[in-house]
Parts: C-alpha cells; sequence; structure tokens
C-alpha cells in the first residue's frame, strides 16, 4: 500500500475501474493501450457533451475558507459552469490584475447554480484567491477539457477505486456525486504529505 503507482498499475491489470488525479490516470491508461485490453466497463465509455462555445462567467464568490492547511474551498455563485460542468473538467480562473494568466483549477463540486473549487496554494495566484470575500467577484472561464470517461451503469452493479495524491483529490469528489447513483460501492484511497492535509471524509458525499 506505500506505492501508490504499483496499486494503480495492479488496478489497470485486474481490469478493475480506477479513476485518479491526470497524470496517474494516464499511465494507467498507458497499460490498458500497450496490453490491448479494454476497460471492464460492459457499456462502451462515452465522452461528456461538449458544448462549443467557452462560458465566461462575473462569478460571486459564497464563502471561502482555508479547509486544510494551505488547501481552500472556495464556492462560487455560477448557474452557467454549475449546469455544464462534468466530472474531471476544469475552469480557468483570473488571480487579480498581477497575474497575466489564468490558471486552471478543477471542478470539485456542484449543487444546484454553485460550483466550487478546492485550492492548494503554491504561488502568487492561488495566493490572491484566498483573499476573496464572501460577495467579491471573480472572474472565470470553463468549464473545460474532456472531464473522465463515465458510463451510466444498472443500479449496483459496479464499485469504483479513486485514488488520489495531495490536490489530486480536487476533481474525484464530483465524480464521486456523478458515479453514486448507479456504482454498488466507491472507494477513496488518497494520500498528502501530512495527515492533516487529508480531505475530510465526511465531506465525500454519502451512499
Ligand atoms: C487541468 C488542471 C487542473 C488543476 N486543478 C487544480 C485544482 O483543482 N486544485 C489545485 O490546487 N490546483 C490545480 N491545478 C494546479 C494549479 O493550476 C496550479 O497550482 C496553479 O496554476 C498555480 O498557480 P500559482 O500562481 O499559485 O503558482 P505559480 O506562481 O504559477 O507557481 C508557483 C510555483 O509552483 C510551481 N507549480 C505551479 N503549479 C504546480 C503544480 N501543479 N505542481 C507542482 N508545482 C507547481 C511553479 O513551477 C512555481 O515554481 C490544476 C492544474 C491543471 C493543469
Amino acid at each position: 500500500m506505500r506505492d501508490g503507482f504499483a496499486i494503480r498499475r495492479t488496478a489497470a491489470e485486474r481490469r478493475i475501474p480506477c479513476f485518479t488525479s491526470l497524470d496517474t490516470a494516464r499511465a494507467a491508461i498507458d497499460i490498458l493501450v500497450r496490453d490491448k485490453t479494454r476497460l471492464s466497463c460492459p457499456a462502451p465509455c462515452v465522452l461528456p457533451q461538449q458544448e462549443a462555445a467557452v462560458n465566461r462567467e462575473i462569478c460571486e464568490v459564497v464563502s471561502n475558507i482555508e479547509l486544510m492547511p494551505g488547501i481552500y474551498l472556495m464556492w462560487l455563485q455560477a448557474p452557467e459552469i454549475a449546469r455544464r460542468a462534468h466530472a474531471g473538467q476544469f475552469v480557468m480562473v483570473a488571480c487579480g490584475t498581477e497575474q497575466t494568466l489564468r490558471r486552471p483549477i478543477s471542478v470539485h463540486s456542484v449543487e444546484h447554480d454553485k460550483f466550487a473549487l478546492l485550492y492548494a496554494v503554491v504561488g502568487k495566484g492561488t495566493e490572491q484567491l484566498t483573499h476573496l470575500k464572501t460577495g467579491s467577484n471573480l472572474d472565470v472561464l470553463g468549464p473545460m477539457g474532456n472531464g473522465f470517461q463515465i458510463s451510466p451503469m444498472p443500479a449496483g452493479t459496479l464499485s469504483y477505486l479513486m485514488i488520489a495524491g495531495g490536490i489530486g483529490i480536487a476533481p474525484l469528489r464530483f465524480l464521486v456525486e456523478k458515479v453514486k447513483p448507479w456504482c454498488r460501492q466507491i472507494i477513496v484511497l488518497q494520500g498528502a504529505a501530512t495527515a492533516s492535509k487529508l480531505y475530510p471524509k465526511d465531506l465525500l458525499p454519502k451512499k
């Protein structure tokens, strides 16, 4: 259980569906492609429908709290992004006037017309985000990216294993929300630099 890559490789070799953060997901898919095996989904995997135009929304900050040390959870009012987002997609966030480039952050969760970002403070852009107070505005483009490939299954037929290292947990919560209605069990394994940086278990959606 110490070597995360070994666990993910074993899962892939045994054809157990295993969603991970993007880098490890690619490694697992490489193994599947090389071995000319197929994911053990009985139905073909489908990509989420992409809508052509990139949406820009000036979102109102609903809350922005330090959930774990150096890791913030921010809820944003954004009806269009909330309606269009698929699990595994991200948004491009404008991080104040000093940062020219927008920063990509995954969609962490969606509730009605709100969505959440879970972000780790690593540099100036993400540091700027920590200063946003409830009621202030944030300029966001998205949702972007293909997202995870998921196939609806008959209720109770499938178990999912999801593995996240550090902030890799950010997109997986939304995936849990999406697959929960039809899968029998979801196991989320996570690793973090310190125990205090583990995502609180009670914040994951309940069965
Ligand atoms: C598709 C996608 C989705 C992402 N989703 C999330 C998310 O949900 N939550 C989240 O916290 N982050 C996420 N990231 C990473 C996030 O975009 C970066 O952490 C952010 O852009 C850093 O901006 P900054 O201005 O704070 O740091 P910068 O000033 O740009 O960088 C500060 C220092 O940190 C280094 N650095 C920056 N990003 C990373 C990184 N990812 N890994 C290691 N070192 C890095 C830089 O090289 C530099 O040395 C995602 C990235 C991508 C590409």
